[in-house]
């Protein structure tokens, strides 16, 4: 049976161009978080997002976020609001920086942080003298947040927003490429996302000075001397230049990488939406997604465990949505504004393999084992 090989939800896919930017580190003996291929990829990075960011190349994306918030001041006692539907590592570094999330639920259109419900968030902090010190929001599978709302509420209560966009390279609001919408924002190139560096991240900022700033703190806050002097706690943050170079390689083919991912949510739609049950995340007007994974939703948990477990018979992998941060053991004693819709998509939302690699037959055979159940 060695026909039956799994399937993955969003493996990596390599190109075959990372291998020379690689040698070329080699050839060049920059075995080191310095190097040519670190500056390559961070203007590669510039140059996608129509050079209205600057690049800083992390070793992930994790690390970019807690880059951000030291970067804002954030410490011990501030409060940070965070998306509560989100991967933890959106939050984590909340904790890092000795500060308190605060959750915020989703709306039902994106899946993303609820304007709303931020708002009355932001209130209710200011009323018990606890004003936070930033806005988390996340562009969850690839699906772009309210730009235009979010930083409307953010504007009016000045707190500045960190976009994460760890899962949304590629994915576009207004025509404009998210990783600009933020103070600061963020890329991860994890081996899941939807391209990487096996691992790795980066730190979009808006001007040379917070540039500088992210790489001191990066590289252990090295004060210019020969000595190396120190007047401030630094980090180990930088990406390896070996890793940037898979990182040219990738950025090569992004393109093609986000037209695959949203091919496979078209064939997926297509072929599912028979099915009255099943519903689908619809981009806006607005938005264009870089359907880093498609996601379904069923009309019950009992539905979607279903549908997961015959899949896992076949050797496909699927996984739930993620369980939204508010209902998260380690974070049980954080404050929450809730509105119960993050809490549904968990229950009764499933990813399905989403690669840029899946073959056409990979995706017949997933949409098959469905239709089977269902009929
Ligand atoms: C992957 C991911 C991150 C973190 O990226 P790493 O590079 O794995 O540290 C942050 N936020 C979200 C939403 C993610 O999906």
């Amino acid at each position: 049976m060695s026909s039956n090989k799994r399937i993955y939800l969003s493996s990596p896919h390599m190109s075959g161009l990372e291998q020379d930017f690689v040698n070329h580190a080699f050839e060049t003996n920059w075995i080191a978080p310095v190097g040519d291929n670190i500056e390559g990829f961070e203007s590669d990075l510039e140059n996608f997002l129509n050079n209205k960011a600057y690049a800083i190349a992390l070793n992930s994306g994790t690390s970019a976020i807690h880059l951000a918030l030291l970067l804002l001041g954030i410490t011990k006692g501030d409060e940070v609001l965070c998306q509560s539907f989100t991967f933890v590592a959106s939050v984590n570094p909340v904790i890092y920086a000795g500060a308190a999330p605060v959750f915020v639920d989703s709306e039902a259109e994106t899946w993303n942080m609820s304007p709303e419900l931020l708002e009355e968030a932001i209130q209710n902090r200011i009323e018990n003298h606890k004003k936070p010190k930033a806005i988390i929001a996340v562009h969850l599978y690839g699906m772009p947040y309210k730009v235009d709302e979010i930083n409307t509420v953010a504007k009016k209560y000045d707190i500045p927003v960190i976009e994460d966009a760890a899962e949304a390279l590629g994915s576009f609001y207004k025509g404009e490429p998210c990783g600009i919408f933020g103070d600061f924002s963020v890329f991860s190139f994890n081996g899941n996302k939807i391209i990487t560096t096996s691992a790795g991240g980066a730190l979009m900022v808006k001007n040379l000075d917070e540039k500088s700033n992210a790489i001191f703190l990066s590289s252990q806050a090295k004060e210019e001397s020969e000595h190396y002097e120190h007047s401030k706690i630094g980090f180990n943050y930088r990406m390896s230049n070996v890793l940037a170079g898979i990182g040219r390689g990738q950025m090569k083919v992004l393109k093609d990488r986000v037209e695959a991912r949203r091919n496979n949510f078209v064939f997926y739609k297509t072929e599912l939406s028979k099915l009255k049950n099943i519903t689908f995340l619809e981009e806006s007007s607005n938005s264009l997604s870089n359907r880093w994974l498609s996601c379904i939703v069923l009309e019950s948990f009992e539905e979607r465990e279903c549908i997961r477990l015959a899949l896992e018979a076949e050797n496909i992998e699927s996984r739930p949505l993620w369980k939204p941060m508010h209902l998260q053991p380690v974070f049980k004693h954080c404050l929450s504004f809730t509105n119960g819709i993050s809490e549904d998509l968990f229950r009764r939302g499933l990813c399905l393999p989403s690669g840029s690699n899946l073959s056409q037959e990979d995706l017949k055979k997933v949409v098959n084992v469905i239709l089977k159940l269902v009929d």
